[in-house]
Order: C-alpha cells, then structure tokens, then sequence
C-alpha cells in the first residue's frame, strides 16, 4: 500500500470511530418519541436512552405499523419491550395484533376491560408479561399510569389506559381516547400533550388545559367521517398558544428530549 492509500484508510478508520462516538452519545442522552402518521388511529413510538423500545397502541391498519416500525428499528431487531394498549378499539388495536404476530414482546400493559378473541389469542402465543401497578420504569423513564384505577367499566373510551412519562424536566401526557370528564381526574402539569380522542370536542376542555399547560399536543388523525380534529379544539389549543402538530398534516412527529429541551422534528422540517 502506498502512502496515499494509508492516509485514506486512516481516514476512514477516524471517520468511523467519529461516526460511532456520535451513536454512543447519541444513544446515552436522549428520549425519542415517535407519534406515527398511521390514518385516524393512535401508534406512539418511544425509545429510552438506554434503548427499551415501547409502543402505545398500534392505529387502525396492520401492514402500516409494521413500515413505521421498520423505519424506526435496526433490520436485526426483532424485539419490543413493553406494548401498552390503552383501549379495544379498532383504532388502537388492530395494528398491535400484527405486532404481536411479527415481534417478540417482552411485557403489555392493558387494563383487561372488554374483549377480543384474537388479542387473547396472540398473548397467550406470545408469552409475554402482563404488568399490573401504578408505576413503571424503563431506565431513567418514568410512567405514571393515571387511569384506570379501578377495574370498574365506564364507557370503553374513558376506560383508556392513561400514562404520564417523565424523563428528566420534561413530560408527556398519554390520554388514549378520554372525555373531558376523566381528563378532569388525570389533570398533571406536562410539557407534550398527546390530544385525547383525535381532537374530538368532548376532550381537551379549557379546564384541562390551563391545568395540564403543555407546550406542545400532538393530534393523532387522519381521514375520517366524525369531523376530527373539531374547529372547538383547535381553537382552545389555539387560545392557550400551544403549538400543536397534527400527523394528518405533518406526518410522523418525532420529539426528542435531553430531560431539558425538547426538539421536535418532522419530515418536512425541523421545528
Ligand atoms: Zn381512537
């Protein structure tokens, strides 16, 4: 090899170890959180800076949450750590089913209110843990799970799966498909709001959000008959000078945090 070659080989060599201490960096500081464009349903993404991969509910369409997840996981991952979902309905299940199918899930948490055969099914194929409590942790990841706190069945949306996360200074609100009427027993201070049930006009009161106050909410939805997101919950997240993203609009929106500062970015542009 002649000398040049040395110097080019050298180079690379420093390039990749440069591009590897920027992984591990990148790897031990942040929490990403991933709400997926996946149509009118609900699919969060979350992975924690130790890299425990979680995913609140899966949206309306199999084949969808699948290309999501590809996009977001190593090809050689094949392991989910915690599936939570916060609901029966099409809109939050029906993906999961298909996650089930193609990934090991280690642990799931639902409140195991109201039934489904193929869900029973696939849990018990999976193996996996069935959390109980009113506290997890992943890490340095914090969730509060703020209902339900009864096994009691109200409605199937108020009986949604509730989490608050904390990582750090900052907070997210995981609201599932509440009404105004639980959200008044889940009120907590947080940075992100995830909109509860795809910005319909019986959630997201005023009440709620001078109490929650977040900075930013996220509306899940997509095309659909019910009129989601309503002009009355645009407005209040609008009087209270949130900023608001719908994936409808944007697509995928991914926030990420060092426990200080959040970044939000989306595929049309960094914000
Ligand atoms: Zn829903």
């Amino acid at each position: 090899m002649n000398k040049k070659a040395w110097g080019i080989l050298f180079g690379l060599v420093f390039l990749n170890l440069v591009s590897w201490a920027v992984v591990l960096h990148f790897s031990h500081n942040y929490l990403e959180v991933v709400f997926f464009d996946v149509g009118q349903g609900d699919a969060i993404f979350i992975e924690t800076p130790f890299k425990h991969q979680i995913l609140i509910d899966g949206g309306p369409d199999r084949e969808r949450i699948i290309e999501k997840l590809v996009e977001e996981m190593p090809f050689w991952d094949r392991t989910i750590d915690l599936i939570v979902l916060t609901h029966l309905e099409e809109d939050h299940i029906t993906g999961l089913l298909q996650v089930l199918k193609e990934y090991e899930v280690k642990n799931v948490l639902w409140s195991g209110l109201g039934e489904n055969e193929e869900w029973e099914i696939l849990l018990k194929e999976e193996g996996a843990r069935i959390l109980r409590g009113s506290r997890l942790s992943a890490s340095d990841v914090f969730f509060e799970i703020l209902n339900p706190l009864s096994g009691e069945s109200e409605n199937m949306n108020d009986s949604s799966i509730v989490l608050k996360m904390t990582y750090g200074n900052n907070s997210f609100l995981f609201t599932g498909d509440i009404s105004s009427r639980k959200e008044n027993e889940v009120a907590v201070d947080v940075d992100v709001l995830k909109v509860a049930h795809h910005g319909s006009k019986y959630s997201t009161s005023s009440e709620f959000l001078e109490k929650t106050s977040p900075r930013v909410a996220v509306i899940q939805v997509g095309k659909n008959s019910y009129g989601h997101p309503t002009e009355e919950v645009l407005t209040r997240l609008e009087n209270f000078g949130i900023k608001t993203l719908r994936n409808d609009i944007v697509g995928d929106v991914k926030i990420v945090s060092d426990g200080r500062n959040l970044k939000i970015i989306t595929k049309k542009k960094d914000i």
